[in-house]
């Protein structure tokens, strides 16, 4: 699950990036407010973790250009000030969820799960289809009771169809959302993801909407 990390402190940053990888997710990370504004105008990301000091555009302003521009981006905000002004002016602003620093990797880590669940309509921490059974929290896949062996990118592309059951996901939101910067992808990546996911999971699983993209049924 790709994020954008907003983070102007180096160390806080660097922090940010090996923590949510070791939970799972593929975090990419800027150190400035107007490049974050153009990067996420010009991608897609599943979630939004964002500083609100900032240099150039500050986090509070990033947010509201980006909920006048429609984005139903989840944003969970950290900011070191625990002024409650600071926090009701960031959830008034459109934010999700909010962190006070310092704060526990883990944590973070959940609530991010929980904002992008709540963002793709789900309300249930495990998502199920028919005997299939996908928990993001410990990033387990079972099968009629059988657990399944995933590869990291299969079980993310599996996670990414699942929170969008019912609606077709394109190439280009799929290969956003899986990748960071900077990954060596091959052009049929996505295509020998869902090869094996087909593979291993049963051929009706996945539908392949022609010209378009893939869709779990709902
Ligand atoms: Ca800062």
């Amino acid at each position: 699950m790709h994020l954008l990390i907003v983070e102007d402190d180096r160390l806080l940053g660097q922090a940010l990036v090996a923590g949510l990888e070791q939970a799972g997710f593929q975090p990419d990370w800027v150190r400035d407010g107007l490049v974050a504004w153009t990067t996420v105008q010009a991608e897609q990301f599943s979630a939004l973790v964002l500083d609100i000091g900032l240099p150039r555009l500050s986090g509070l302003d990033l947010l509201r250009r980006l909920r006048q521009a429609g984005s139903a981006m989840p944003v969970l905000l950290l900011t070191a000030r625990d002024t409650p002004q600071d926090i009701i002016a960031g959830l008034n602003a459109g934010a999700d969820d909010y962190l006070i620093k310092p704060f526990d990797m883990g944590e973070l880590a959940a609530r991010l799960r929980a904002i992008v669940r709540r963002g793709a309509g789900h309300a249930a921490p495990i998502l199920k289809q028919g005997d299939l059974y996908l928990d993001p929290a410990n990033r387990i896949v079972m099968r009629a009771g059988e657990s399944v062996d995933l590869s990291v990118r299969e079980y993310d592309l599996l996670h990414l169809l699942l929170l969008s059951a019912g609606k077709v996901k394109t190439r280009a939101q799929l290969e956003a959302q899986l990748y960071c910067w900077g990954d060596a992808v091959e052009s049929n990546a996505l295509e020998v993801h869902v090869h094996h996911l087909r593979r291993k999971l049963g051929a009706e699983l996945i539908r392949t909407v022609r010209g378009v993209g893939y869709m779990i049924p709902a």
